[in-house]
């Protein structure tokens, strides 16, 4: 076993920088890992990818608000990773 898994705390902390593509390949395939083997955290993956696609769907590609709202969604599904 050469990878290290992550915790779900780690992987929520990343989780939303994991789904815009903007980890690193080594941190990708870790979170990938663990989403195939974590039902918890995969569910949570797919929350996240539902609400970016609603916004995508009703915002203009830029709105603040809308990208302010995903952070805070964001922070509070992290919260409930804390152990
Ligand atoms: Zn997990």
């Amino acid at each position: 076993m050469a990878t290290k898994m992550m915790s779900c705390r780690e992987v929520g902390l990343r989780l939303q920088s994991y789904l815009d593509g903007e980890l690193d390949e080594r941190r990708m395939e870790q979170i990938r890992a663990h989403l195939d083997v974590c039902t918890d955290c995969g569910i949570e993956a797919s929350v996240f990818e539902q609400v970016k696609a609603d916004l995508a769907a009703h915002a203009p590609k830029s709105d603040p608000a809308a990208l302010d709202r995903l952070r805070k969604f964001s922070e509070e599904i992290s919260t409930y990773n804390v152990d």
